[in-house]
């Protein structure tokens, strides 16, 4: 089996460009960040904030998580239920940071992504791929751009969909996200030492896609 890991911050484009990429090469593509995000919606269902003023395990013992593909396009169960459009809130986002920070929620995640890579050729995306989830990919791609860069993408991203959001709000979140994301203690974000640094600040999507493909290919040899 072939491993692309895919990791970079939020809003660089990791879920679009390895959407189509994985289209390109037949591959799977594993979305990471959406366990993170449904396990977030659970705690934020059960009236927990940021703080995660709980007993994580506890939680996590009476919390399914599972993962399906409908024609090629992923979706993740939370408890049987469908959140795939739910967990696309700001506030979800948010959430999904706070969760992943706890080491309990990491290794509840952890064994399902390796068991994915085991089972498929896959294009994992995620901040702790290449490092953690699969050491031994066979492609890794660190992928970037700049934080205003990827605030405004994320901005038209939510405003197509109708949802009444501020650029200024959305930088605000992209920047504490990137703190948190890669200041916590535990598998933090950061490029592995053997990934190749995609930046697509100034990139068309197209561009990207085009880049990341060439990348594999010339891995793959
Ligand atoms: O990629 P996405 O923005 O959907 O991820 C949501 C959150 O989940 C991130 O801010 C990050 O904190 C967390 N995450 C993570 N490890 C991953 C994927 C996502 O910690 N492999």
């Amino acid at each position: 089996m072939i491993a692309v890991a895919i990791d970079g911050p939020a809003g660089a484009g990791k879920s679009t460009i390895s959407r189509t990429l994985a289209g390109k090469l037949g591959f799977i593509y594993v979305d990471t960040g959406a366990l993170y995000r449904a396990l977030g919606l659970k705690f934020s269902r059960l009236g927990y904030d940021t703080t995660l003023d709980c007993d994580i395990e506890d939680v996590l013992k009476g919390t399914k998580i599972d993962i399906c593909f409908i024609d090629g396009s992923q979706h993740v169960m939370l408890d049987g239920e469908d959140v795939s459009g739910d967990i696309r809130t700001p506030e979800a986002s948010m959430m999904a940071s706070a969760v992943s920070a706890k080491p309990p929620v990491r290794a509840f995640l952890l064994e399902m992504q390796r068991d994915l890579a085991r089972r498929n050729n896959v294009i994992m995306d995620g901040r702790d791929i290449g490092t953690v989830v699969l050491p031994d990919a066979k492609i890794k791609i660190f992928l970037t751009a700049t934080p205003e860069i990827r605030a405004e993408r994320r901005y038209k991203e939510l405003i197509e969909k109708g949802m009444g959001v501020k650029y200024d709000d959305i930088l605000a979140d992209v920047i504490k996200r990137d703190y948190n994301d890669s200041h916590r203690e535990i598998a933090p974000l950061k490029p592995a030492p053997d990934s190749v640094i995609a930046d697509t600040s100034e990139l068309t999507f197209d561009e990207s896609v085009q880049l990341l493909y060439n990348i594999v290919l010339e891995k793959m040899d």
